[in-house]
């Protein structure tokens, strides 16, 4: 059975003999770009070249990129857990023509690799294509899709976007049928976000770029940028329809039920999973070289940090226990990710010093929790004012609250959430202003609720998103 490993081998040597050049990862925080929080897709680093603003010495492309969705038009954050399919963090493979080849030769590519090399069965098989590509289903005929398994989509699902900003176009994507013991319904259907048709490729035929103002304008030249997932499709190449059980994240769960010595597929399997999954995203995070703090991309990963650390304390843990996991990490990762490896002293201490700290207020904020919730009616949504009181007193981000809810489902009053916040804003404010050096201060607060400020950013889920 081929490992994951093998499999980013094979994706990769199979387009540099189709002429691509082998691009390694971008780093997780993209260079020079304020529009996105983190890399999400492969085609961030070649953004410039899709649009003719930058031109290197190869028009074809393959890598396989880091990507993170913890924020912004793509965030699976609240999906990991929950669906089979999703991760933070996850590799993207992908090949990409910048003005060379186009839909002609790109979908043919993409169907040998998976039926030919990768053995796929074709009849388990379907695409989606964007409902006015005529081309596109043509090719689909041709290399050999019966018209029933070719679906037209009308929605933003076939019309990719990085970004609010950027390049784009309309997609076609390949699914995998996993079978009917597995609930869901194909692309389109009402029923599709179950785990039984999955995704497993995306190709997108760039050739808009959209901007700021509302404005898409045609790109001078045609250009492909795809994007499969690595471990959904190593889920299928290991003959399982979860991502969670290919070998990289099976190794990872087992580390996890180890140091906390629990079953991993007991009752505390979802929280092994999690874990699993964050641990991925933070190590990632931080060897790229974001650290853990109170706004802008540090909040993401130190909301990510404090989702795992919850998911570990509830499987009974009394110490840290997060920075024991990334041994087995870099044991996985290490060799085609270096940057683990170098890193790995940095996340291990980071995670300890960080779980550590939440240690301490964790137990008291979840007993508060419980409290509150005692007294209200049974589908009565948490007072705002109480997840306030979390955030602000026990370091629980409110996205950790609403996870916490979700097991019992109950949600939080996010608006009365937004009413304490302002308060204790105005407040703040007030105090400052008896100290006589108010003009200035005043000043500072506008720009820092114009353009977010360091202490008070990073609550605001909404506004953190908001800039990327
Ligand atoms: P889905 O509809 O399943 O959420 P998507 O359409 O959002 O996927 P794309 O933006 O098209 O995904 O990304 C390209 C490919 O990357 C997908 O076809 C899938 O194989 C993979 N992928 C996307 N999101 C994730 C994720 N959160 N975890 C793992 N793999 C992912
Ligand atoms: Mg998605
Ligand atoms: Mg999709
Ligand atoms: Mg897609």
């Amino acid at each position: 059975m081929p490992t994951l490993n093998d499999i980013r081998s094979t994706f990769l040597s199979y387009f540099e003999k189709q002429g691509h050049e082998v691009v390694a990862s971008s780093p997780l925080v993209p260079r020079n770009d304020p529009t996105l929080m983190f890399a999400n897709s492969g085609m961030v680093q070649f953004k410039n070249l899709f649009t003719g603003v930058e031109h290197r010495d190869y028009k074809r492309a393959t890598t396989a990129q880091k990507c993170v969705r913890a924020g912004g038009k793509h965030n699976d954050l609240d999906n990991v857990g929950y669906t089979a399919r999703h991760h933070t963090f996850f590799e993207m493979l992908g090949n990409f023509s910048f003005g060379d080849y186009f839909k002609e030769e790109a979908i043919p590519f993409a169907w040998e690799l998976i039926t030919k090399h990768f053995g796929i069965p074709a009849e388990r098989l379907y695409v989606t294509i964007y409902h006015t590509d005529d081309e596109a289903f043509e090719i689909w005929k041709k290399v050999g899709v019966p018209e029933s398994r070719i679906i037209r989509i009308a929605t933003s699902d076939n019309f990719w976007q990085m970004g609010p900003t950027g390049p784009c176009g309309p997609c076609t994507e390949i699914f995998y049928d996993h079978g009917d013991h597995i609930w869901g319904g194909p692309p389109g259907s009402p029923d599709e976000d179950g785990d039984r048709f999955i995704e497993i490729w995306n190709i997108v035929f760039m050739q808009n770029e959209q901007f700021e103002d509302g404005s898409m304008k045609a790109l001078d030249m045609q250009s492909i940028d795809t994007g499969m997932g690595l471990e959904r499709i190593g889920a299928l190449l290991q003959g399982s329809h979860d991502n969670y059980n290919t070998d990289t994240m099976r190794a990872l769960i087992e580390a996890s039920a180890d140091v906390t010595s629990s079953d991993p597929d007991g009752p505390g399997k979802t929280h092994h999973r999690v874990i699993a999954d964050h641990l991925r995203s933070t190590s990632f995070l931080i060897a790229d070289g974001v650290m853990p703090s109170n706004d802008g991309r540090g909040y993401v990963l130190r909301r990510i940090m404090r989702r795992a650390m919850r998911h570990a304390h509830l499987l009974g843990s009394q110490d840290p226990v997060m920075h024991r996991l990334v041994p087995a990490l870099v044991r996985q990762m290490g060799a085609a990710y270096p940057e683990l490896p170098r890193a790995q002293a940095l996340i291990e201490e980071t995670l300890r010093l960080e779980e550590t700290r939440f240690k301490q207020t964790l137990d008291r904020g979840l007993k508060l929790l419980d409290e509150e919730l005692g007294g209200l009616a049974d589908d009565a949504p948490l007072p705002g004012a109480a997840a306030f009181k979390l955030y602000d007193t026990y370091g629980f981000p409110l996205d950790l609250t609403q996870d916490a809810l979700r097991e019992k489902g109950r949600k939080v009053d996010t608006e009365g959430f937004d009413v304490a916040m302002a308060e204790q804003k105005a407040k703040a404010r007030a105090a400052w202003s008896g100290t006589g050096e108010s003009a200035d201060l005043a000043i500072w607060f506008d720009l820092a609720e114009t353009h977010g400020a360091t202490d008070f950013l990073g609550y605001d889920t909404e506004t953190a998103e908001g800039q990327m």
